[in-house]
């Protein structure tokens, strides 16, 4: 599987925004978008102002990095989000908070996107009872999302909850206990998605 291996702090300052992919670091002082809003690289300061092209295209970067995909994967996205029916901008977003590693995270079962990856990667989430290893597996209204009953697992996910400060968005239930779960009670809307984004610049670019 193709990923991102470079430091991930460079994204947040590339893109201008907080992307929250380091897990707990991102709440604290030093989160590297704090302290250096400039973008990474050398004579940053001198460069001017972001072309037409260039503002449509960091939108769509920075939903890239959000959701640690790649282009091709993000493709096959909008490709799916131009043929549905509806708003293409609101049915991409929707798809991509669908993701099963999204939803892990957004639970609090892993402190960032790449933790929760990790966890469906590795067997330790299961989708309706039966274990899923797809990060990119799309839930529906009504699944649950569990944990494997294993010790390793609980501990993990665990861990992760007592450390985790962020809220539950809208869509999703969490029922806390000794076997913590999710519940998908809605699908997600754009409105979901926890940073600032504008679907409608990304439609635009890639419909060009
Ligand atoms: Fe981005 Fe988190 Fe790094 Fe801050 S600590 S720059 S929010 S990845």
């Amino acid at each position: 599987m193709a990923r991102y291996t470079e430091a991930v702090c460079r994204m947040c300052r590339r893109e201008g925004s907080k992307l929250f992919l380091k897990g707990l670091r991102c709440d604290t002082e030093k989160c590297a978008y704090e302290r250096r809003q400039n973008p990474p690289g050398m004579h940053t300061f001198r460069r001017g102002k972001l072309t037409d092209y260039g503002i449509h295209l960091r939108e769509k970067q920075k939903v890239k990095h959000y959701y640690g995909i790649l282009e091709r994967q993000f493709r096959r996205y909008f490709d799916r989000a131009e043929r549905s029916k509806g708003n293409t901008g609101k049915v991409l977003m929707s798809l991509l908070e669908r993701r099963l590693d999204n939803v892990v995270h957004r639970l609090g079962f892993g402190l960032s996107r790449a933790a929760a990856r990790q966890l469906v990667c590795h067997g330790h989430v299961t989708v309706n009872g039966k274990r899923v290893d797809i990060s990119s597996y799309e839930v529906r209204v009504g699944d649950v999302i569990g944990i494997k009953e294993r010790k390793s697992s609980a501990e993990l996910v665990q861990a992760s909850l007592a450390e985790s400060n962020r809220e539950v968005p809208d869509f999703l239930v969490r029922v806390d206990g000794q076997k913590p779960e999710g519940h998908i009670v809605r699908l997600p809307e754009a409105e979901d998605v926890s940073i600032p984004v504008e679907p409608q610049l990304i439609v635009e670019l890639c419909s060009k």
